[in-house]
Parts: structure tokens; C-alpha cells; sequence
């Protein structure tokens, strides 16, 4: 047994020499009493880690030996990093934390040391990630920018017909109802047009729908392709011009017809006619200054299949009111009915010239009527020459009362006509 071997070791003599000065060393003089020494040495006692867990505990002289294999006893790092480490942790060390330690990345199986790899995950080429335009995919770091340009089902791409961008998952339904997309030719010619131009094509461009001819509205009852068509145009010429000019034809009758149809619609069936004399001054001037002039009134029934019947009006005076007066007449017309009639004409005829006035009350007309004489040949049943004259007043009003009152107003004047069919003379 060598006691206190940690400070003294044996030399080539065979003496124990000093760590300090290397010089022999007198054995007795160390251990003046090995009984007391021996005493020390076998007092028991716990490992110098008892508070961090070790349960070790016997004699002194064992400690040393105990502490070369004590498992909280730090020990210097087994891949020298330089660090002290209890042996119960050795291993964690070195798989974890040691800086020198070896560790291999997951993604990319490539060798680190533990710092270089801290610095190399979350750069790692060969790890996953989700796509950064979220369409799910999980794709190796080093490809992403491939996957966003060519796969990524949320990348824009244009529409190859319209241009405008979609993502790549609903280009195709947007390719079903692009408006720009062609569209086969549902009368199945050759031609793909753009699908908002399909109707354009079927009504001016198609080459196998049918159209009708140009003519059609004057008769022309042909039918075919456009192609036919210029051809059916240009050799029917002839024919289109007579289709033409049967239909001027046609609408002439219709239009006579019309008029006719308007004429009987504004026919006057009352009896009683006012006659609105409108441009009074000019026509006055142009009496006195030609000879015979006569206004005559539209024509006008006494009832709907009664006589016909018109007015005259000479401004300058007729007869016996030239110059001086005013002349009304009545002129019996042949009318339709005539031969249903009784004859001579019986009826009683007024003529009411209107005065005007603002006040009602002050107005004065001036009324003429006559029972007809039945010997007068006017009041026979008229031939169908229009007889020229008629039969009235002459005299019916001087221009000098014409000026009196206000029988023009406006330049306008009102004369009323009117035929009772009874024999009293009304007013
Ligand atoms: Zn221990
Ligand atoms: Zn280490
Ligand atoms: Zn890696
Ligand atoms: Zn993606
Ligand atoms: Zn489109
Ligand atoms: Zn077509
Ligand atoms: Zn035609």
C-alpha cells in the first residue's frame, strides 16, 4: 500500500520524492505515527457529490477509487470542446450541445458540426414547405421557385383567347365562358367565330344561313344562302323592278283608299256648320281687288244620309252687295243620298255672323234665315253638275257695320250655317 499517493512517487532508488523539489524524502519523517494515520484513513465517510445524488459512502482511503468512476464527477468533454462534464451527462453532451459534436440533417443527410448545423436548418434545400401562394403543396425548399413558375395551381396564367390573367385552377372553367373563346358555327359553316360574335355571324357573314331576299317586302319569295343570293340578285333584276312597281301600284290604291276613309271621317253630319274664315284682311283685299271673288265653306249634311250642302261667301259683295256688302249664299250639292230625298229642298237656313266681343253680354250677332221657295229651280234636286249659284243674301252685312263691332277679331271671322228640318224659321 502506498498512502498519499497523489503527492509522492516512487524515484529510480527506490525513495519517495517530492512533487516540489524532486529531492528524497525521509520516510519517517512523513509519517512519524502510522497508527494515527491508519486511523484517518478508515473513518467513513459520503462521496464529495452526496448532495447532487451520489448514495456512495465507506472509508476515506476508498474515496479516490470511487471518484474515477462516480457518475457525477465532471470529467473533461470526451470530443474536447474543453468543456467539464459529469459522466452522467456525457452523453447528452456530446449528442446535443457539444459544439465539436457530429450530427447528420434530416432533410439532406449531409454531416455538421452541432453549430454549423443550428446556422443550417431552416435553410436546408431538401426540406418540405408549404407553397407561398397556399395552394397546399408541400415541396423541397431548393424547388419552390420552379413550383410557383410552372405547377403551382395558383400561379396567373393568361387566358390564351381573351389575355386576361386567372389562376391556373380556373382558367379552364373561365375558357368555357370566355367571351373571346371560338364558338363552332351552329349552322355548321367552317367558321369558329369568337363567342360574342356569333350573332354578328349568323346575320351577316355566314355563308350557309339562309337569307331572304332584299325584295322580300315587295313580293320577292326568294330563299337561300348568301351565296345564292348574289346570284338570284343579279339575274332577277327584271323581275324585282315589276314586284316594285306593283307594290307603288298597290300602296296608291291604299293610300286613295285612306284619304277617302279620312275624308268621310271628318265629313260634318250635323247640319249646322261654323265656318272659321281665318287670314280675313288679305282675303278681303284680294276681293276688292278682282272681280267675283267667292270663298266657298267645306261641304257639309244635314244628316248622315241627308242633303249635301255648302256655303259661299263673297267679302266684296255679289249682285246687289257689290262693293258695299257682305253676300252669303247656300248651294245645294249633289250628294249620295239624293235619290232617297224629298224634293224641292224644304228646310229652314240661317246664317249667324258672330260678334266677337270680350263681353258676352254686349256681343250682337247678326242672323238671316229663309224658309226656301219651293218654285226656286235651287231647290230642286241638283244635276250632277254642281249648280254655280245659290241662294242667300246679297246684302247680308255692309262693311260699314262690319267695322262697328268685333264680327273680325284676329283676323279671323265665324259664320254659322245651320238647317232646320222644320219649316219654322229658326234663330
Ligand atoms: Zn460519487
Ligand atoms: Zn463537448
Ligand atoms: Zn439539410
Ligand atoms: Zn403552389
Ligand atoms: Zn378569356
Ligand atoms: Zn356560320
Ligand atoms: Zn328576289
Amino acid at each position: 500500500m502506498t498512502p498519499m499517493g497523489l503527492l509522492f512517487k516512487v524515484n529510480s532508488e527506490g525513495l519517495f520524492t517530492s512533487p516540489v523539489n524532486a529531492t528524497p524524502v525521509d520516510y519517517a519523517k512523513i509519517y512519524p505515527d502510522p497508527e494515527s494515520e491508519k486511523a484517518i484513513m478508515g473513518s467513513v465517510v459520503y462521496c464529495i457529490h452526496h448532495k447532487e445524488g451520489c448514495q456512495w459512502s465507506d472509508e476515506l482511503r476508498k474515496l479516490k477509487a470511487h471518484l474515477n468512476t462516480c457518475k457525477h464527477d465532471a470529467v473533461l468533454c470526451a470530443a474536447q470542446c474543453g468543456a467539464m462534464i459529469p459522466r452522467v451527462l456525457m452523453q447528452d453532451h456530446l449528442r446535443y450541445t457539444c459544439p465539436r459534436r457530429r450530427a447528420n440533417c434530416e432533410h439532406c443527410g449531409k454531416e455538421f458540426s452541432g453549430s454549423a448545423l443550428e446556422e443550417h436548418q431552416g435553410n436546408c434545400g431538401h426540406e418540405p414547405v408549404y407553397c407561398e401562394n397556399k395552394c397546399g403543396a408541400k415541396v423541397q425548399r431548393r424547388h419552390t421557385q420552379q413550383h410557383v413558375q410552372q405547377h403551382c395551381s395558383k400561379r396567373l396564367v393568361p387566358c390564351r383567347h381573351c389575355g386576361q390573367r386567372y389562376t391556373q385552377d380556373t382558367v379552364s372553367a373561365h375558357g368555357a365562358m370566355c367571351s373571346r373563346a371560338p364558338v363552332p358555327c351552329p349552322q355548321r359553316c367552317l367558321a369558329a367565330p369568337a363567342r360574342d360574335e356569333l350573332d354578328a355571324h349568323l346575320r351577316d357573314h355566314c355563308p350557309s344561313g339562309s337569307v331572304l331576299c332584299t325584295y322580300k317586302d315587295a313580293g320577292c319569295r326568294f330563299k337561300g344562302t348568301r351565296q345564292a343570293l348574289e346570284r338570284h340578285t343579279e339575274e332577277s333584276s327584271q323581275q324585282h323592278l315589276a314586284l316594285v312597281s306593283a307594290l307603288a301600284t298597290r300602296q296608291a290604291r291604299q293610300l286613295e283608299s285612306l284619304r277617302s276613309a279620312v275624308a268621310r271621317l271628318s265629313v260634318n253630319y250635323t247640319g249646322a256648320l261654323v265656318w272659321r274664315i281665318s287670314d280675313w284682311a288679305a282675303k278681303m283685299a284680294e276681293a276688292k281687288c278682282k272681280d267675283g271673288v267667292e270663298l266657298v265653306s267645306p261641304a257639309f249634311y244635314t244628316s248622315q244620309y241627308g242633303y249635301k250642302l255648302q256655303a259661299s261667301l263673297f267679302l266684296n259683295g255679289n249682285g246687289a252687295g257689290e262693293a258695299s256688302h257682305m253676300s252669303v249664299y247656300i248651294k245645294i250639292l249633289p250628294g249620295e243620298y239624293d235619290a232617297l230625298l224629298r224634293w224641292p229642298f224644304a228646310h229652314t237656313v240661317s246664317f249667324t255672323l258672330f260678334d266677337q266681343s270680350s263681353s258676352p253680354d254686349r256681343a250682337c250677332n247678326i242672323v238671316e234665315s229663309f224658309v226656301p221657295d219651293p218654285t226656286w229651280k235651287n231647290f230642286q234636286r241638283p244635276s250632277k253638275e254642281p249648280d254655280a249659284l245659290g241662294f242667300g243674301f246679297p246684302r247680308f252685312v255692309s262693311h260699314e257695320m262690319l267695322k262697328k263691332r268685333n264680327f273680325v277679331k284676329d283676323d279671323v271671322m265665324f259664320l254659322r250655317v245651320k238647317v232646320d228640318p222644320s219649316k219654322i224659321v229658326a234663330v
